[in-house]
């Protein structure tokens, strides 16, 4: 799926295109029991689309959320590294999914990343690339080269 970088996104609920951000949203689900914070998406900001709170609560998870622009910005960015530090320093109870966060970090702030993110895999399995290269170049020629 072709994606303005940090502007469209695909909906982790129902796998169809956020056209803009105003449209999208970004949650995560914070398990009580446990204390850790996992399942970040970004998904429509519509009912069919989003965790289902009351549902979940039952089953331990609280889930938290923002809208998708405010996430975009670089106060969103901000607040992401200074909750990781948090929660890697254990000042804060939480702790957090890491390789489930990198990934959401990579998809909020990394240009050319989310529609990439599609191809990386069968492009790697193909020798294409070698999961190092982040830049937009290395992201776009992936896309070039496996895009539809
Ligand atoms: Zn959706």
């Amino acid at each position: 799926m072709k994606l303005k970088p940090l502007k469209q996104y695909i909906c982790d609920s129902c796998g169809k295109l956020i056209e803009k951000p105003e449209d999208g949203w970004w949650e995560y689900l914070h398990d009580t029991k446990t204390d850790l914070v996992s399942g970040f998406r970004i998904v429509h900001h519509r009912v069919q689309c989003m965790y289902r709170g009351q549902e979940l609560r039952h089953k331990n998870k609280m889930v938290g959320d923002l809208d998708l622009n405010s996430m975009l910005a670089s106060g969103g960015f901000g607040h992401m590294l200074h909750w990781l530090e948090l929660s890697e320093t254990r000042k804060l109870s939480l702790r957090i999914e890491i390789t489930e966060f990198t990934e959401i970090m990579r998809r909020l702030y990394l240009p050319y990343w989310e529609e990439a993110r599609q191809y990386w895999e069968q492009a790697f399995s193909e020798g294409f690339h070698d999961k190092c290269g982040f830049s937009e170049n290395d992201l776009k020629s992936i896309i070039a080269e496996y895009g539809e």
